[in-house]
Formats: structure tokens, C-alpha cells, sequence
């Protein structure tokens, strides 16, 4: 069956009442957005609570539902026969059509559910359950009503102008429409936890940007690129995003001549918390976002967090806090990020990492030894913050 239009579903309403339409709004137009990336030309239209979408021309059914399956704010695609034929004994006839074409394998069981927006609509929903089913099993004797556990539920919503006939749901991502909760500063590296994080902060309603630490020539062109790559693919949820690539290599060389060598890291991510907040500052980021999580490395103990966050003034949000290197690895499986953050380049942390870095450091201690960089740092901070290159993904 070709179906012509779809019927989304959408889940929670972030901000209800009069809001509410904000939300619709934001929805339709990353709907549309994502409708331009295949073939085919498509109406997105709402209505008294409902968002259709209606193919004007041929179109791939696969590449769209894998379109809509990656709209943030999507609770299910529902494919769907829309009729504005609204007579009852022709309704009969559309919903046997319906079962033909769908369903070629008829030894299955059903049940109707109809609902009637349109309270005016002479014929009430039990009688419409019942007559519609009988009309369906007239013309294909094979098939059985279960009215507990359906093989297929057919649903037949009769509203004002249309009538919305469907059986098959498929399900979105769920979330929020990106940019109905304000936007964030997604620090990204080339691993597997960083791109992940940055997807299920969008998934809330958050518009991304993102900053990538890189230290030429310690970190290679590949290394970047693979990073432009892990954003093009966020992007894909999150809508286009801005890569700001920072160069860290005098600062981390800088930390590296001057301060002990076990506390390199935990100093080091202190300054990317720094200057990624200062960007964020710069265009509008309201919080930072990072793929930390308790106990994964040095730098993830809880006292290493701890000493990381107290240079931030601006909320930092790391949504994969308490998962287990696995289910972060499902994630990033499920939405495509895996792969590419899996190819072995190198890392700008990993280049300057102490044989024995500390895992429970003192704030105290680290900041005295921050202070060793005093006079020296700030104007390299203000070069990379300045000379950053900003490159558009997505
Ligand atoms: P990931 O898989 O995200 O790289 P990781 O386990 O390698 O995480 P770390 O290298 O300790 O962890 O980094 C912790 C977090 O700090 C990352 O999730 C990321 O948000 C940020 N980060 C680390 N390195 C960089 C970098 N070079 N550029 C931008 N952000 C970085
Ligand atoms: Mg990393």
C-alpha cells in the first residue's frame, strides 16, 4: 500500500496551555526540515491538535519514516488512508480497501476502535466498531475479531473535515522540538560518550553547538575531521549545528612546562571548561555539555568532577553521569555515532596524560598550582578563544 499522508503523534508538550502552539510550530518546521533531505514534495499542516504530513508527489515510504523517525518531539508516524469522504456506507468500503491493500496476509485477528472528533457524526463510535467490523469480516472471512489482544488495531477517527484511517505505528524518537528549551554548548571530542551526550541534551528541547579542543601538530587533520563528522551525524537529530574548533595546543604546552604532571589533566579540562564557557557566553549558550561519567577514567572519579566543575559558572549538563560504558556504546549504536568514533586517532588528552595522574585531587591544591600560570595563560586563552574556527555541520 502507497499510503498518501501520515498522522505524528507527538509526545510530551513541554509547554502546555498557550504555549502549547509554540511547540506545534517548532515541530512543524523541523518536520519540514527534515522532509528536505529526500525525494518528493510534502504538505505539513496542523490541525485542532493533529499534524499531518501529505506527500504531493511519488516518494521513497522507507527514506521518509527514517526522516520523521529522527524529529526530536515525535512520539509515533503513524501512516494513514485520510478520506474526506465522510459517508457512512462509503466509510465501509474506504476501511475494506484499507485492510486489502495493507495487510496481504489475511489470517490475522482485529479490532476496530473508532472515535468520532466530530460529535455530530450521525453514527456513534460502538455502532461504528461494530458495523465497520462486520463490513471487514464480510469481505475477508479468514480474518477474526479479538477485542483483547488484536493482531491489528484498526483505528477510523472521523473529525470535521476528514476521516484518518490507520493500523501501523511506528515509533519516533520522543523528546522535545529542538529549540523550545533554550541552547547548550556540547564540549565534543572524537569518543563515543561525548556524541551521545550531546544527542539526548537535544532530545530535550536543547539547541546544540558544539567546541572541539584540537592540538596540532600533537592531534592530526584526520582527528578533526572525525569530529566534523561525529557533529554532521548529531546534527542530523539535533539540526545543523556550529563546530568551534579551539587550538589548545600552546595552552596545554603551556600547563605541561609548568604545573606537576599528575595534575595535567584535571588543569587542562579545567581550562576547556573555561574557554568553552566563554564561548558559550558568546553566542548565547546557556549551559555546557559534556560525556563524562562517574569512575571511567582519572579524570571521571567524583573528586576529579568535583575540581573540573569548580571553574564553571554556567550549569554543566552530563547526561551519561551514571551509565555504564555499555549502555552509552547501545546509544551510540542506535543513533549512528559509533562507528566513526571508533576509528583510532588520537586525542588531545591522551597525548599529554601523566604516568600516574591523580584521581582524587584538592581543588585547593590544584588551583595553587593553576596559579603558576599566572601572567602567562590569560593572553594564550584570549588567542584561542579569538582565533577559533567556527565550521558549520548538519
Ligand atoms: P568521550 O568518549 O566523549 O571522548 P572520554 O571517555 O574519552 O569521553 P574524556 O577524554 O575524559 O572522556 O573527556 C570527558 C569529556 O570532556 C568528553 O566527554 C567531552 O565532553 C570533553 N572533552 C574531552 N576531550 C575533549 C576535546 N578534545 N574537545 C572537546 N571536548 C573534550
Ligand atoms: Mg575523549
Amino acid at each position: 500500500m502507497k499510503y498518501q499522508s501520515f498522522l505524528i503523534k507527538y509526545a510530551e508538550i513541554g509547554t502546555k496551555g498557550k504555549n502549547r502552539f509554540l511547540f506545534e510550530d517548532a515541530l512543524i518546521s523541523h518536520i519540514c526540515h527534515a522532509l528536505k533531505r529526500v525525494d518528493g514534495k510534502f504538505e505539513v499542516r496542523k490541525e485542532a491538535g493533529r499534524i499531518y504530513v501529505s506527500a504531493l508527489t511519488d516518494y521513497d515510504y522507507d527514506d521518509v519514516t527514517e526522516a520523521l523517525g529522527k524529529v526530536f518531539g515525535i512520539a509515533w508516524i503513524c501512516p494513514m488512508l485520510q478520506t474526506e469522504e465522510r459517508d457512512f456506507d462509503r466509510l465501509k468500503e474506504t476501511v475494506v480497501s484499507y485492510m486489502a491493500h495493507v495487510y496481504g496476509d489475511k489470517s490475522l485477528t482485529f479490532k476496530v476502535a473508532a472515535r468520532r472528533a466530530d460529535k455530530n457524526y450521525p453514527v456513534p463510535s460502538e455502532q461504528m466498531n461494530r458495523d465497520l467490523g462486520e463490513a471487514v469480516l464480510l469481505a475477508f472471512p479468514q480474518m477474526r475479531v479479538d477485542v483483547h489482544e488484536p493482531d491489528v488495531l484498526l483505528r477510523v477517527e472521523v473529525r470535521h473535515t476528514v476521516v484518518n484511517i490507520y493500523s501501523e505505528m511506528i515509533a519516533g524518537p520522543g523528546g522535545m522540538p529542538v529549540g523550545t528549551n533554550g541552547k547548550a554548548l556540547l564540549l565534543l571530542s572524537g569518543g563515543i560518550d561525548s556524541p551521545v551526550a550531546g544527542y539526548m541534551v537535544a532530545k530535550r528541547g536543547v539547541k546544540i553547538d558544539a567546541v572541539y579542543f584540537h592540538a596540532p601538530p600533537y592531534t592530526s587533520e584526520r582527528a578533526k575531521q572525525k569530529v566534523v563528522d561525529l557533529a554532521s551525524i548529531v546534527a542530523r537529530y539535533s539540526g545543523p549545528m556550529d563546530l568551534h574548533v579551539v587550538n589548545f595546543t600552546d595552552i596545554q604546552m603551556c600547563i605541561y612546562e609548568t604545573c606537576p604532571h599528575e595534575e595535567l589533566t584535571i588543569i587542562m579540562r579545567r581550562y576547556m571548561m573555561r574557554i568553552a564557557e566563554r564561548i558559550a557566553e558568546e553566542t548565547g549558550g546557556m549551559a555546557l555539555i559534556t560525556g563524562e561519567s562517574i569512575g571511567q577514567v582519572a579524570s571521571q572519579t567524583v573528586q576529579s568532577l568535583a575540581a573540573t566543575n569548580d571553574v564553571c559558572s554556567i550549569p554543566v549538563f552530563r547526561p551519561v553521569i551514571a551509565f555504564d560504558k555499555q549502555e552509552i556504546v547501545d546509544i551510540s549504536l542506535k543513533i549512528g555515532t559509533y562507528d566513526t568514533s571508533i576509528q583510532p586517532y588520537e586525542d588531545c588528552c591522551t597525548i599529554f596524560v601523566a604516568k600516574h595522574p591523580v584521581t582524587k585531587p584538592s581543588v585547593k591544591a590544584i588551583r595553587k598550582s593553576e596559579e603558576l600560570l599566572r601572567g602567562k595563560i590569560e593572553e594564550m586563552v584570549e588567542t584561542a578563544v579569538a582565533r577559533r574556527e567556527v565550521i558549520r555541520c548538519g
